[in-house]
């Protein structure tokens, strides 16, 4: 077994995962280890960077989020999915320009990709790190800037920090604000086989299980006056493009092919969100109380529930998962008009048409405030077990009581996503209409 890569020297290689080990056929690339790379890889080791393949090679997997019938965002008639693509492919011509790297994608074309799947293809493809290619959307499209979610894996937690610095570095010298990093568990009560939270983006655990460390970038957000002028054309994505490459490659310190030197550039606000920094104001909201007091039952039904917070400067927003039986889930989502401070509240909500509510569970709790920050709950009877989403490292107070185990993930039902995103679009709609902002013509797909 080579330690370096996990792999079995002779013709076969093996993947720790989920439940076993995955073995596949194919040469280990990882071999051969020079002084200077020995010495290379004790470096990124003290720097607590991700090791590389080789002094030679080190393979990154590009993954453009969504694709087929999962849009992504959809903002103003742009998709998602078709962004997502475009920028995963100048993503790749850029990292090209640096030696000692391959480039992979984890979908070439407009295709329905499950998250597992994306994984298993970077796996596969002898991937050192998953970097997912995403752009944001907000219903309130007050929304604005770059953010870095980065696996919360120990092992892997501390050098990816590093990248998600270098990275944001590269946005905030673009003008994009800094929205921040993070690392988040999941919604569901998955466990890793240490007893820690699985990861809550499912490219990130899945990564993780294939034995890779991951980042998601939500480069901004689309539906943002401030930020959409990125998405107005090809040139300006390959802005972004460039600043995602210079990223990777000054953390890892890949040479450029041409000899011009790639700078490090390091995030001014980091491990912050922009908005705390403005507002001098560094704490993720606390939810200590939640009690559901009516519900109609009507289509749609009117929730009304009692929530008791803690926080200075309001919670916007709060979200709520339910389970049923058979492992199905459900999310209520809250925005509130007046920004919840420290006490206890009344809010009422719409829940979708037919849903017996009494016959869920409250498993999962969420709340953002107005200086950018979120905190979420996994719950347990009445208990929540929580965390800090603004933390680098999240913090379990967990005690062995609570049993969140899920069999399967679900989704939310399809017609209340539906009418999630019916809403989405009208709401769209009449931001832009209010604005009279031009959008300028953009054909996803067509690069250079
Ligand atoms: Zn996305």
């Amino acid at each position: 077994m080579c330690e370096i890569c996990n792999k079995k020297k002779q013709g076969t290689w093996l993947r720790r995962m989920k439940g076993g080990v995955e073995e596949g056929s194919g040469r280990c690339k990882k071999r051969g280890s020079s002084g200077l790379w020995i010495a290379m890889l004790f470096l990124a080791f003290l720097c607590g960077l991700p090791l590389p393949a080789s002094a030679r090679e080190m393979v990154i997997a590009l993954d453009p989020g969504h694709g087929g019938g999962e849009q992504g965002a959809v903002c103003y008639g742009i998709q998602e999915k078709d962004v997502d693509l475009l920028m995963a492919k100048l993503v790749k011509v850029e990292l090209e320009q640096y030696d000692g790297v391959r480039v992979v994608l984890t979908r070439e074309k407009d295709e329905r990709v499950g998250l597992e799947e994306r994984a298993r293809r970077a796996c596969v493809a002898g991937a050192d790190l998953l970097v997912s290619l995403h752009f944001n959307a907000s219903v309130s499209g007050r929304s604005k800037g770059a953010s870095v979610y980065i696996s919360t894996a120990e092992e892997t937690l501390p050098g990816l920090r590093v990248l998600a610095d270098h990275l944001l570095g590269q946005f905030e010298a673009l003008g994009l604000e800094n929205a921040g990093a993070f690392a988040r568990v999941t919604q569901l009560g998955g466990r890793r086989a240490d007893g820690s939270f699985d990861d809550y983006y499912g490219v990130l655990r899945h990564s993780h299980n294939y034995g890779m460390p991951a980042v998601l970038v939500e480069h901004c957000f689309m539906d943002n006056e401030e930020d959409c002028v990125w998405l107005g054309s090809t040139k300006r994505l390959e802005c972004l493009a460039r600043a995602d490459a210079a990223g990777i490659a000054s953390c890892y310190g890949f040479a450029r092919k041409d000899g011009r030197r790639v700078r490090a550039l390091h995030a001014r606000v980091f491990g912050a969100t922009s908005r705390g920094v403005e507002m001098q104001y560094f704490k993720a909201p606390r939810l200590s109380g939640i009690r559901l007091l009516s519900y109609d039952g009507g289509t749609p039904g009117i929730a009304e529930y009692e929530v008791d917070v803690e926080d200075r400067v309001g919670i916007h927003s709060l979200w709520l998962v339910y389970r049923g039986s058979q492992g199905k889930t459900m999310t209520v989502s809250f925005s509130l008009q007046e920004p919840l401070v420290t006490g206890t509240h009344r809010v009422s909500v719409y829940v979708p048409a037919g849903v017996a509510l009494d016959q869920y569970t409250l498993c999962f709790a969420g709340a953002y405030n107005t200086a950018g920050y979120d905190v979420a709950y996994n719950r347990s009877g009445d208990t929540f077990v929580g965390f800090g989403k603004c933390e680098w490292q999240n913090v379990f107070p967990y005690d062995g009581e609570a049993d969140l185990a899920v069999e399967r993930e679900a989704g939310i039902p399809e017609e209340y996503a539906s009418m999630q995103q019916e809403k989405l679009r009208q709401e769209l709609r009449k931001a832009w209409e209010k604005r009279s902002l031009r959008y300028r013509s953009f054909t996803p797909g067509k690069s250079r």
